[in-house]
């Protein structure tokens, strides 16, 4: 297989073969004759974790099933299918998903697998909305988990490493409309001294900054217009003396917000306000690394002036950075278990050796906050690091061997970073 590259086009994925299925049968079949097979979502990832090599296996090719349980409040998907599709299938029948991360491009199976999340101090991230999954596991047989299966826990955010997660039922609720605002220049000092009452002050909060300038570049606050999440801000008026911008602003100076949902207190559906970025536009840059670090929400204050006295050495390759918060959940390998968290995202330029020469000093800097990377990002911790952040990995790693013996879904990324040896 050649030329397939992720996303970000850092990873060029040493496969020997992808392969599209049209039908279940198809992939219990390539895992069970397969020697090494993962599963391919959308490719947002930007490290090597979705790579083998042997098999990749996309599932873009199988027929998209959206089944709508409207007195359970949950519906059931295809592993493979993008949120910004569920998403608008989702609001035409009134209904919707707690949350969402920065761009409705990902796959729901690859986001859940990572732990992916949107921010929101009560707001837990988009794997913890899963009731329910269906794999093919490393024999070609399918499993089917749901919450009150003993070992859920640990599959959910499992970095693909018990199977093809086929179908995935996530929690729904009914449609929100959300109202997105943007203020300018917030004081570090004033985000110092409120940081939850600043977090917690809309249902989800975003910070924006390139931890050089001397506040906050922009704070980004969506709000439910149903009053559940709070007030919504008075127009025109300041937060905590940040100004409201007076257009729509792209998170990145001086790039266009056209790529950028609705903001400027306009109401719109939860589908179109959550995201920072629209589907039909390229999220981010679009040439960029990334890299973020996950830790208790109620270290906020000292790790963000720990990573503020790094500044010098961030800023030159960055892009810009996000403040995002998320709420605790049960789920094993997730970065936000049985922790209210905050996470400090960074969008790096293309400088993949000197990003990964700066990472270790970003860990060192955040490691009395034990702070957990990013599944689907570029980290340095290795096994014998991230074994001490995840009470429950040593459970994981019985529930891998249970479910896949001869190793078919692990890759030199697991054995590194997760399984060691
Ligand atoms: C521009 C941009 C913005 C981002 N914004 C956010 C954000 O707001 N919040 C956040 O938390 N993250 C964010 N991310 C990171 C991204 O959400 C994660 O990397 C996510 O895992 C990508 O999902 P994917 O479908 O592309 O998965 P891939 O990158 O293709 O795969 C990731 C992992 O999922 C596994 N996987 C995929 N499909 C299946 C399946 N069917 N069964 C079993 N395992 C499977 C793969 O094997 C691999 O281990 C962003 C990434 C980009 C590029």
């Amino acid at each position: 297989m050649r030329h397939h590259t992720n996303w970000a086009r850092n990873i060029e994925y040493s496969a020997a073969r992808l392969h599209r299925p049209t039908s279940l049968d198809e992939v219990k079949e390539i895992v069970a004759g397969a020697r090494a097979v993962r599963a391919l979502g959308s490719r947002h990832s930007f490290n090597t974790l979705a790579d083998t090599s042997g098999d990749l296996i996309s599932l873009e090719a199988l027929r998209q099933e959206v089944v709508l349980d409207r007195q359970a409040r949950t519906v059931t998907v295809r592993g493979g299918i993008r949120y910004g599709e569920l998403a608008a299938r989702l609001q035409a029948e009134g209904f919707a998903l707690a949350n969402l991360a920065s761009l409705p491009h990902i796959s729901v199976a690859g986001a859940i697998a990572t732990a992916t999340h949107g921010s929101g101090n009560t707001n837990r991230n988009l794997a913890a909305a899963v009731s329910g999954l269906t794999l093919v596991t490393a024999r070609g047989e399918m499993l089917t988990l749901t919450r009150s299966s003993p070992e859920f826990a640990g599959a959910v955010v499992a970095l693909g490493a018990l199977g093809i997660v086929t179908s995935v039922t996530l929690d729904i609720e009914p449609s929100f409309d959300v109202a997105v605002s943007v203020y300018e220049h917030l004081a570090w000092d004033t985000l110092l001294d409120h940081f939850d009452a600043i977090s917690g002050v809309a249902y989800s909060v975003s910070l924006f900054t390139n931890w050089a300038r001397d506040s906050v570049d922009q704070v980004w606050l969506k709000q439910r217009v149903d009053g559940s999440s709070g007030a919504l801000p008075t127009p025109g008026q300041d937060f905590h003396g940040a100004t409201p911008a007076p257009v729509r602003r792209h998170p990145l100076q001086g790039a266009s917000a056209e790529a950028c949902t609705e903001q400027l207190g306009l109401a719109g559906d939860w589908a179109d306000r959550l995201p920072h970025f629209r589907l039909g536009f390229t999220p981010s840059r679009g040439e960029e690394l990334q890299s973020e670090y996950i830790l208790p929400r109620v270290h906020a204050a000292a790790a963000i002036e720990a990573v503020r006295s790094l500044a010098g050495r961030i800023e030159p390759l960055l892009q810009i950075a996000e403040i995002r918060t998320m709420a605790a959940d049960d789920l094993w390998l997730s970065m936000n278990y049985l922790e209210d968290s905050v996470g400090f995202h960074f969008t790096w330029k293309l400088l993949q050796p000197e990003v990964e020469a700066l990472l270790p000093v970003i860990e060192e800097a955040l490691a009395p906050f034990r702070a957990r990377p990013h599944w689907g990002k570029l980290f340095h911790a290795g096994a014998d690091s991230i074994t001490a952040l995840y009470e429950k990995l040593p459970d994981f790693v019985s529930l891998a061997e249970r479910l896949d013996p001869e190793h078919k879904f692990r890759n030199d990324f697991l054995t590194r970073h997760v399984f060691g040896g």
